[in-house]
């Protein structure tokens, strides 16, 4: 029977990140994917900078960027047309060092990841792959797949394995753990459509058409794409709802065949839920076979991609190092909250958008002089697993930094925790067993050291802040790490 450090079930966007960040530590990993080809219904739009930063550290941005457009924002209007909120999403750099909100057309982004797994040579990746079985031992995970080809059946071992198969996860239900319904259950149209022209006359943002009759959202994708969503009825019928007829009825107010290819269309239950257990033993779940949400803030997919940022480097340390069970359990414990905050936010805005809810979506609206309000995006914190209860830095995402010679830090170091230190503590360089990182080398590390009123701090390779350390003892919390 075939070993592999890993087996990564499914092949979306989760699948596809988490292959490339385990890759990068050059463990053997094999990916099961049961369709033959990339998921062609409308599905995911937005991502944003914290996002990106994750696919820098990739190395896909150089070619993927050429199939994003930068996103302006989005308007809540109401049937009369007034506009309710705005959500701008400002065209400057954020600390991530992107910009804080990108367009993108999702089989694009499966494209460019697929794409760079075939570079690494212990990566195999097999389609038409239906796994079956999952066993979980102590120390190994037998799992069971079927080749849907000729329906034979194959067995293969890993050290540990990932489920990162989506919604109906065959993984979650091997783990014998449940969903819990958070309360958003709606069926909503999506469709595409490709203008024919250039130039339109189309809003430059997203709208969210706060319409009791039929709440809407439109998007502005990249290129020629258009998008739009509207909530339907349970009693709709949705062969009629999905007729060329009905449809291009709808868009009436926005363009005509003439305008216009209707290049997609699918029907879609829009749920709210998240999974008890993340993990059993060495088996875990990461994306939508963990969490589900409605669309309306573009975070999904997001999730899963903070999801596998943050549990790559800690399954990656755990066979470098050793397997070690709390600091297994810290992806849950960070994840959970992030998630849900993300998930609750997101409900909170489709009852806005089904003009039933209030206009405080993020608990961060202020107003204008003239009565408008505004929307800020909300940043949660990772949860509590790693590094101090008492440090108020720790789970804050750590900016991206330039070194002085020009290199970008996220680019040096993207597998290992580094400790970013100030010139005082310079004897401790050769105490700490991770890549260090003085302050003389790095641009703009003295401010930061200060207005962390810190002496050192060390980041975790997901880019997240473990801990802000004063004085020598506070080093030690490289304990946490299983090095
Ligand atoms: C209309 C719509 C709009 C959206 N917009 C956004 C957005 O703008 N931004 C955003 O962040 N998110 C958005 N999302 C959510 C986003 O599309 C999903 O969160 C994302 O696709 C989930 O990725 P995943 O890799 O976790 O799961 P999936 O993409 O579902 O991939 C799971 C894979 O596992 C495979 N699989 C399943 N079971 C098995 C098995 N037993 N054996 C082998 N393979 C298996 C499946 O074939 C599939 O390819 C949107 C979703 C919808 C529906």
């Amino acid at each position: 029977m075939k070993k592999y450090d890993i087996v990564i079930i499914g092949l979306g966007p989760t699948g596809g990140t988490l292959g490339n960040l385990l890759a990068l530590n050059g463990f053997s990993i094999l990916i099961l994917e049961r369709e033959k080809k990339i998921y062609s219904l409308p599905r995911a739009v937005h991502f944003d900078d914290e996002i990106m930063r994750v696919f820098q550290t990739i190395g896909i941005t150089k070619e993927f960027l050429k199939y994003t457009i930068i996103n302006k924002g989005t308007k809540f209007v109401n049937s009369d047309g007034k506009v309710l909120l705005d959500w701008p999403r400002p065209r400057s750099i954020t600390e991530n060092g992107w910009y804080p909100s990108y367009r993108f057309h999702q089989p694009d982004l499966e494209r460019s990841l697929r794409k760079r797994l075939l570079k690494f040579k212990k990566v195999s990746i097999k389609q038409n792959s239906h796994v079956q079985e999952i066993e979980n031992k102590k120390d190994i995970v037998n799992l069971v797949f079927k080749d849907i080809k000729n329906d034979k059946l194959h067995k293969v071992s890993c050290k540990y394995l990932v489920g990162c198969d989506g919604a109906r996860s065959t993984t979650r239900e091997k783990m014998g753990t449940k969903f819990d319904n958070l309360g958003f259950t709606q069926k909503w149209a999506v469709v595409d459509l490709i203008l024919k022209k250039n130039k339109d006359k189309l809003p430059d943002r997203t709208i969210q058409y706060s319409n009791p009759k039929r709440p809407a959202t439109y998007c502005r994708n990249v290129g020629k794409r258009r998008r739009w969503e509207f909530a339907i009825k349970d009693y709709e019928d949705e062969n009629k709802i999905l007729s060329n007829t009905y449809i291009w009825n709808f868009l009436k107010p926005w363009l005509s065949q003439k305008d216009a290819y209707l290049e997609r269309k699918a029907i879609y239950t829009f749920r709210s839920a998240i999974a008890r257990k993340w993990r059993k033993g060495r088996i875990f779940i990461a994306g939508d076979a963990a969490h589900l949400m409605p669309p309306f803030m573009g975070q999904g997919m997001c999730a899963g991609i903070r999801d596998v940022s943050n549990l790559a480097w800690k399954i990656s340390l755990c066979i470098k190092n050793k397997h070690n069970e709390k600091f297994l359990d810290t992806y849950q414990s960070e994840r959970f909250s992030n998630v849900k905050e993300y998930i609750e936010t997101t409900m909170r805005m489709g009852e806005f958008v089904n003009a039933i809810g209030s206009d405080n979506i993020t608990g961060n609206i202020s107003s204008g002089p003239d009565g408008s309000k505004s929307m800020q995006s909300i940043k949660p914190k990772i949860g509590f697993g790693l590094g101090s209860k008492t440090d108020k830095n720790r789970g804050k995402i750590f900016p991206q930094l330039k070194m002085k010679n020009g290199k970008i830090l996220d680019n040096k170091f993207s597998t290992s925790p580094v400790l970013f230190m100030s010139t005082k503590l310079n004897k401790l360089k050769n105490l700490s067993k991770i890549p260090t990182v003085g302050e003389k080398e790095v641009i703009g590390l003295s401010n930061l050291l200060k207005k962390y009123k810190a002496k050192g701090i060390i980041v975790r390779p997901d880019r997240f802040i473990l801990k802000t350390c004063k004085n020598t003892k506070d080093f030690n919390q490289i304990k946490y790490l299983p090095i």
